[in-house]
């Protein structure tokens, strides 16, 4: 049997190594990457460090960090959980470390490590590395495929694994080359957007603020309760980004905004002080200490610059001693503090790190990966309609689906 595996990206490589390493039958594996070398997005992933997967061990927890397919995971992901991931890659030589935020890593902190396992446990194999295939169409022709290529001659084979990624990040490959063949092929590709992506503001002033970081902020789309998150956050030359904006751009991925239609947002940078609580220190603060600036009691909560760049924009001047200031304006103040109002125009461009929506999922077998309209066609990693928050969710989805279509592929 021959099978081709189009994409070698996280995905692509865990099937193929599964498929090596579960199966010592007769599969025929070529492995199409248009690139000169494996997983390139994953090299990259996690600012070089590759946070490969997430240190939560509770699968029903894991499971609800993503806002789309976590229903559809759910056998993927007992089948090869996160701990599981994390033996698999120990066990092939990459030792690993969880970070108090339950991010895993390579101890290495080099991506090239995670990348490596597969490049070794290819190198031993007999396996047809195709690099620099640009897979261009695929047509099925009774029972089977032959894919065509911008420059090489086709390829026939028995089945195919769609690997392909989404399209965030383009210049590692992943173009969303794809969607366009299977819709030819019949399958539906749901609407597509980018996904866990900072925020461009309309108002200049956190450029100011550049660089500053919270490690707990809450924030939350003005009247709309169901879209907020916590998490660390942080101030950008062109707006607000960090985990916590992350996936709140991840929850409202298709919601439409821009200059003409802005997002309100709300801002919570001391979650764990309620409105009153905070009114109620301030305000013993502000009696013991009448004839200090205002400034300098609220700076007792929050940092120097964003202190000034707050009582700027209420105008409360720098010098304003305690004893000027009145239960009314203590209140307004605490009020902006624990909702600093920003208006979002946009995503920043081209930064977001995944792609929201992909192969409908019920036109996929969950435990398999295999199409359930076109036999023989098989799907791993972003390509379906199947995306997470931060923190190593995205990967460890590509290694289940991927290591899913391995196993299905030797039975
Ligand atoms: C900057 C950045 C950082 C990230 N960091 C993390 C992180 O730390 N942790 C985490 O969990 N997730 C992270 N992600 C997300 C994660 O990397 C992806 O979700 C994951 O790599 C998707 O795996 P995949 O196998 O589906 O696709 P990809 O890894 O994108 O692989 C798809 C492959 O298919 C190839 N391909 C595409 N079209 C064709 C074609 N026509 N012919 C031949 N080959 C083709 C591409 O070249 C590519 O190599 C990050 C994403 C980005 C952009």
């Amino acid at each position: 049997m021959k099978v081709a595996i189009v994409g070698g990206g996280a995905a692509g490589m865990m099937c193929v190594a599964t498929i090596l390493e579960e199966h010592k039958n007769d599969v025929e594996v070529f492995l199409i990457e248009k690139n000169v070398l494996l997983g390139k997005k994953v090299i990259i992933s996690g600012g070089g460090r590759c946070n490969v997967t997430t240190g939560i061990e509770d699968l029903k927890l894991v499971l609800s960090k993503y806002p789309r397919g976590s229903k559809f995971l759910q056998s993927a992901m007992h089948r090869f959980s996160p701990v599981q991931v994390r033996d698999w890659f120990e066990n092939h030589g990459v030792p690993l470390k969880c970070e108090d935020d339950l991010r895993v890593f390579p101890v290495s902190n080099d991506g090239h490590d995670i990348v490596g396992v597969f490049e070794k446990i290819f190198r031993n194999s007999k396996i047809d590395l195709l690099f620099k295939h640009n897979m261009k169409n695929i047509v099925k022709e009774k029972n089977k495929f032959i894919i065509s290529f911008k420059e090489q001659k086709d390829l026939e084979v028995d089945k195919v694994v769609m690997a392909l990624g989404g399209q965030a990040y383009r210049q590692t490959g992943s173009t969303g080359d794809g969607y366009s063949i299977l819709e030819k092929l019949g399958h539906k590709i749901t609407e597509l957007a980018p996904s866990l992506n900072s925020f461009l503001t309309q108002e200049k002033w956190p450029k100011e603020l550049s660089g500053l970081s919270f490690e707990k902020a809450t924030i939350k789309v003005k009247g709309q309760k169901k879209y907020q998150f916590t998490g660390p956050f942080l101030f950008t030359h062109t707006g607000v980004s960090g985990p916590a904006v992350f996936a709140l751009s991840s929850l409202i991925a298709f919601e439409k905004y821009d200059k003409q239609n802005p997002l309100g947002i709300l801002i919570d940078v001391l979650p764990d002080l309620s409105l009153d609580n905070l009114f109620l220190e301030l305000q013993n603060l502000r009696e013991e200490n009448l004839k200090k600036t205002f400034k300098n009691t609220l700076h007792k909560f929050l940092p120097m610059s964003l202190t000034e760049k707050i009582c700027e924009n209420l105008q409360i001047s720098f010098d304003k001693k305690n004893v000027e200031m009145s239960k009314k304006d203590l209140r307004i103040v605490v009020e902006y503090v624990k909702a600093i109002p920003l208006t979002v125009i946009g995503r920043g461009v081209g930064d977001e790190f995944v792609t929201a929506g992909g192969v409908e999922l019920s036109e996929v077998d969950p435990k398999t990966m295999k199409s359930k309209i076109v036999p023989g066609l098989y799907f791993g990693g972003e390509i379906l309609n199947i995306d997470g928050f931060t923190g190593g969710f995205n990967l460890q989805a590509s290694w289940a689906t991927g290591r899913a279509v391995g196993l299905a592929l030797g039975e």
